[in-house]
Order: C-alpha cells, then structure tokens, then sequence
C-alpha cells in the first residue's frame, strides 16, 4: 500500500512570537515550535487584533508580543 497522499499537502503555518529567539517564528501546522515548545492551540487563544497604545495601532497577537517584548527590554 503506497502511504503517499494523492494531494500535495499544503504547508499550513502557524505564528507565535519566540522568546527563545526573540523574534516571530512560523511553525507547520500540527508541530509544536523546535525553540520552546510552544503549541498552535495555545497561541489560537489569542485570535484576532489587539490596539498597541503607543504606536496607536492594531497588530496580530505575535506582533503584539514582540513590540511588549522588547519594550520590556528597553525599560529594564
Ligand atoms: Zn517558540
């Protein structure tokens, strides 16, 4: 029995941002991320645009934790 899929798989994606290396990292689909472990279903909590006050705009849960990230850097 060939295991082959008949269909090219598309390389779904997920997004998170890494504090392992401190930058947004893309994982396939179903894997946890190789840094830190983090899952797709942890980070599909957090669906949808959050407002960054300071630079008054909208930006996806990844993007918003890196700009918090580094913030937090710079103010410590
Ligand atoms: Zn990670």
């Amino acid at each position: 029995m060939l295991l082959t899929n008949p269909e090219p798989e598309t390389l779904e994606m997920w997004r998170h941002f890494c504090t392992t290396k401190e930058k947004v990292m893309l994982v396939s689909c179903g894997e946890k991320c190789a840094w830190c472990g983090a899952e797709e279903k942890t980070e599909n909590i957090y669906q949808g645009l959050f407002y960054v006050y300071p630079i008054q705009k909208y930006m996806r849960w990844p993007e918003y934790m890196e700009y918090y990230y580094w913030q937090d850097k710079k103010s410590s």
